[in-house]
């Protein structure tokens, strides 16, 4: 087997989306953000174990992502779009029945146009300034829109995973100010927002990251492990170096082993500062710089050549990889390429 193996445990995204809903009042819906192919790790795998388990509402990206959803999860499920209604969706939105969470007056322009009777929601802004309607655009159409019985009233939280900044209550203010009263389901939480307490919580939740086994979850079951065949391993002699630019020089005699994978696979160049691979529980420091297909470790330290070693395992989480390369859990995870076998199951 020359390439790695992703391996995807299903049974710690349902359990993780259900320690999430634990944590709202029983009445809020707890539904699933499945967008970028579930975070890069399969949305059809990911969508029919959470339905499964009754998780009965997804949210994507744009239209062309719930494609494959339909068709693993049949038609009853409620798929929200959080781009809304752009100009070329309509035959999808109609097609896959999908509810676009509108963004601008355009778009409820189009929506209203090309299909009056197709559930829609509406994205509001409370402050982040990337998508919905403004405050004031909101007064200026409110009544037009409920007129047409919006299924959803959405906004997402500029810092919830900062649960001192300050922007997360004005969010919630300016939420409570556009949508009070209005008798419209709302949401405004994904992972982090769930975490910051149930005034965030309102009828619908819509976490990501933690299902996934991300930060801010800090709580999440390990979902995902890398394992990556050795191809070859060397000893080098003191002074002799590794890989490109010289950037490792073994000071003793030292054991190299050379992983079959690289940057083109989404382990990006940057974690070769500080990132280990794991033999077992053993880690082992990465030697030199991260090729395009090929990972040099230094293995001096193992009594036996590995076959494999891991590169996301419950001791190195996307986040700790993520912090080896100064980002984020969300890129690592969403940058795992395609060279991967993928095997879905306990990890
Ligand atoms: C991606 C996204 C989510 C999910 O966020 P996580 O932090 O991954 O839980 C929820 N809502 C919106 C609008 C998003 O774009």
């Amino acid at each position: 087997m020359g390439t790695a193996t992703l391996h995807i445990d299903l049974d710690a995204i349902v359990a993780n989306w259900k320690a999430l809903a634990a944590k709202s009042a029983p009445g809020v819906d707890t539904a699933a953000v499945v967008k970028a192919d579930a975070y890069g790790l399969g949305a059809g795998h990911v969508a029919r174990a959470l339905y499964r388990a009754g998780c009965t509402q997804f949210f994507v990206a744009y239209p062309e992502e719930a494609a494959t959803l339909r068709e693993t999860i049949g038609q009853n499920p409620q798929i929200n779009v959080f781009s809304g209604h752009m100009a070329g969706d309509t035959d999808m939105i109609s097609d896959l029945n999908l509810v676009p969470m509108l963004n601008s007056i355009e778009q409820m322009t189009r929506h209203f146009e090309a299909l009056p009777d197709q559930p829609f929601g509406v994205q509001l802004d409370s402050g982040m300034n990337r998508l919905g309607l403004e405050p004031s655009e909101w007064t200026a159409a409110r009544d037009i829109v409920m007129a047409q019985g919006p299924k959803l009233l959405m906004s997402h939280l500029a810092c919830a995973d900062e649960p001192d900044s300050p922007s997360n209550a004005r969010q919630l203010a300016q939420f409570v100010e556009m949508t009070e009263g209005l008798g419209v389901p709302r949401s405004l939480s994904a992972t982090g927002g769930i975490l910051l307490g149930s005034d965030y919580h309102f009828d619908v939740t819509r976490p990501g990251i933690g299902l996934y086994g991300g930060l801010p979850f800090g709580d999440a079951q390990s979902v995902v492990r890398l394992s990556v065949p050795v191809v070859q391993t060397r000893d080098v002699a003191a002074g002799e170096f590794v890989g490109y630019g010289r950037a490792f020089t073994a000071e003793t005699p030292t054991r190299i082993a050379t992983i079959a994978a690289g940057y083109a696979d989404g382990l990006i160049r940057a974690i070769g500062g500080s990132a280990v691979a794991f033999a077992g529980e053993v880690p082992c420091p990465l030697a030199g710089r991260v090729s395009m297909d090929l990972i040099t470790v230094d293995i001096t330290h193992l009594d036996d050549t590995p076959t494999h070693l891991d590169l996301l395992c419950e001791a190195q989480s996307v986040d700790d990889l993520a912090a080896s390369a100064d980002t984020i859990g969300y890129e690592i995870l969403t940058s795992l390429g395609a060279r991967y076998t993928r095997r879905y199951g306990n990890a």
